[in-house]
């Protein structure tokens, strides 16, 4: 027998529909270098149609690929709705990845046309020669200084703003398929290119309604949103679909991401929910002292292990912990959230600062298992048996875009493998353990440098901190600790190594200890152990 209900397709239209039905007075704002600019859901609505003409006027075909080179702004989120709802497959390019990654996503995915912010063009303008497919470069206007007169041989240059006054707002078409293509991203690529996942509109849709979800991140109508996650990085996790539908205020950090510019934006937008990577919000705190941050009721946070030290010192200072989510670009990104259990409720601050500091709770909607590398069984709950963490569910990837390498990051049984290697509690917390790749290999037991990097950065002297594996002759590779000493106080090794006597195993203790100026950023903000691991590659350990 049959259910009987209505095969009702989910589709980003239903977002959009809801946003310019029930929410057309909600604001959006955008933070630029010529000022803040806001507008409304209905306005927003209505370029958002034109720009669907927009697209058809020049002749993007039925699932054409957009590209857009833009950072968070109300365009970028026009561009974010117009596309899929014209039946187009949007693909946000990462501003911050090397350019001959840039020109290998392009081609990939055979770009159409690139919709690109004045303040950027500068990057991709040398770059416009290697584009294969891409005929149209349409410029945003957002107060750069570059001239984008001349794209060179078969490319035609548009400005943005003369195109939506020219064109007429259109009336979506019926998307019946919900597992049509909406958009694409590429994983950052720390080795190797970059590969291609392709979200759908249903994807996209449920992994809205779970960012929706009161024990999910909890969007809600009342929320003012600022998105520093990039939307060019896996869907600003969600953030920009979401608020579209339930509504939210959203505000648009444009491109200055500087600690006071965000501080600003938190303090004068009386800002709900601001989500970012760690770095983001190391650099927040101390721009945070002192001022009203009572509107906050949520900081979500992830794309790397929020360290304890980091969660405590937004507790101490604005009572508001940090909100600590785990996924991947082939999560849609959200796949885990740190919501507190029940049982955990009266536990003392300081070891629900434990529970915080894990990955927390899968999504309903997520199934996850951590399977033994030895056994290939999953491992017990116990917290500490480790494995490597597998994801299945209706927003999980099931291969990448015409990539020979899905085959390895799939399981014969269709699960996504993280690469991640993680512990499960006796309550289905799953604690990230390391990345794979990130792991220190001493003798046959594995050190997390994610634990260790915890502990470190505890030191009330350590402003940032990164353990890599450096090769050992005896023990294969023994930890390093690449330390950033906080301007003003001083730091040595013998300090730091008994500091962490006691927080640590023995056998876990750095080796070594260097000191360096900053620790290396990947394209979206987090640390690039490869680049630490280059630099230190012939790094010698003492041998006593
Ligand atoms: P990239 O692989 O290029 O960094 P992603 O943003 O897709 O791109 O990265 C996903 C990875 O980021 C995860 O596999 C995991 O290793 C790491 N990550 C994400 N969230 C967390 C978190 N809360 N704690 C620890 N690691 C995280």
């Amino acid at each position: 027998m049959q259910g009987l209900m209505q095969d009702f397709p989910l589709t980003i239209t239903h977002l959009f529909n809801r946003a310019e039905k029930l929410f057309p007075n909600k604001e959006i704002l955008t933070s630029l270098p010529t000022g803040k600019e806001r507008t409304t859901y209905g306005a927003w609505a209505e370029r958002t149609r034109r720009l669907g003409g927009v697209l058809d006027d020049l002749g993007i075909s039925a699932d054409g690929r957009v590209a857009t080179f833009s950072w968070n702004t109300q365009k970028h989120l026009e561009l974010y709705f117009a596309a899929p709802c014209a039946g187009r497959v949007l693909h946000t390019l990462n501003l911050r990845l090397f350019p001959e990654q840039v020109t290998y996503i392009v081609n990939h995915a055979e770009d159409e046309v690139i919709f690109v912010d004045k303040t950027v063009a500068g990057l991709l303008w040398p770059l416009l020669g290697t584009f294969e497919t891409v005929r149209h470069i349409v410029v945003i206007d957002d107060g750069g200084p570059f001239d984008t007169s001349d794209p060179g041989p078969g490319k035609q240059v548009h400005d943005y703003e003369e195109l939506l006054a020219a064109a007429s707002p259109v009336d979506w078409p019926a998307i019946t398929d919900e597992n049509q293509a909406a958009s694409m991203c590429y994983t950052s690529g720390t080795t190797g290119n970059p590969k291609g996942v392709v979200y759908s509109h249903r994807s996209t849709v449920l992994h809205t309604m779970s960012a929706m979800f009161a024990d999910g991140v909890g969007i809600r109508e009342t929320d003012r949103i600022l998105p520093v996650v990039p939307m060019f990085h896996a869907n600003a996790w969600g953030l920009a679909h979401a608020a579209v539908a339930a509504g939210s205020d959203l505000v648009m950090p444009g491109p200055d991401l500087s600690p006071p510019a965000l501080a600003d934006l938190i303090v004068e937008e009386k800002v709900t929910l601001a989500a970012g990577v760690p770095t983001i919000w190391m650099g927040v705190l101390p721009a945070l002292e002192g001022r009203d941050t009572s509107s906050l009721r949520l900081i979500p946070c992830g794309g790397s292990a929020v360290p304890k030290v980091l969660s405590e010192g937004f507790r101490r200072q604005i009572g508001l912990p940090i909100f600590q989510a785990w996924g991947m670009t082939e999560t849609s990104p959200v796949a885990t959230v740190g919501s507190i259990k029940s049982v955990y409720a009266d536990l003392p601050e300081d070891e629900l600062a434990d529970i915080r500091a894990m990955q927390g709770l899968p999504l309903l909607g997520v199934e996850l298992r951590v399977v033994s590398q030895e056994t290939g069984e999953e491992v017990p709950w116990d917290g500490e048996a480790r494995g490597e963490l597998q994801a299945a569910g209706p927003w999980i990837a099931r291969t990448y875009y015409n990539d020979d390498r899905s085959a390895e990051s799939f399981t014969d049984d269709g699960w996504l493998r993280t690469g991640d290697v993680a512990t499960v509690n006796p309550e289905g917390y799953i604690r990230l353990v390391d990345r794979t790749k990130d792991v220190v290999k001493s003798g046959g037991e594995w050190i997390s440098s994610v634990e260790l990097e915890n502990e470190i950065m505890a030191h009330p002297a350590v402003a940032e901190a990164a353990v890599i594996g450096v090769t050992h002759p005896k023990w294969q590779e023994r930890p390093l600790a690449c330390v950033v000493v906080k301007p003003g106080e001083e730091l040595t090794k013998e300090a730091l190594l008994e500091f962490l006597d006691g927080r640590v195993a023995k056998w876990w203790l750095p080796d070594d200890v260097v000191f360096i100026d900053e620790v290396p950023k990947t394209s979206v903000g987090k640390f690039s152990k490869k680049d630490l691991r280059d630099r230190f590659k012939d790094y010698e350990l003492p041998t006593t």
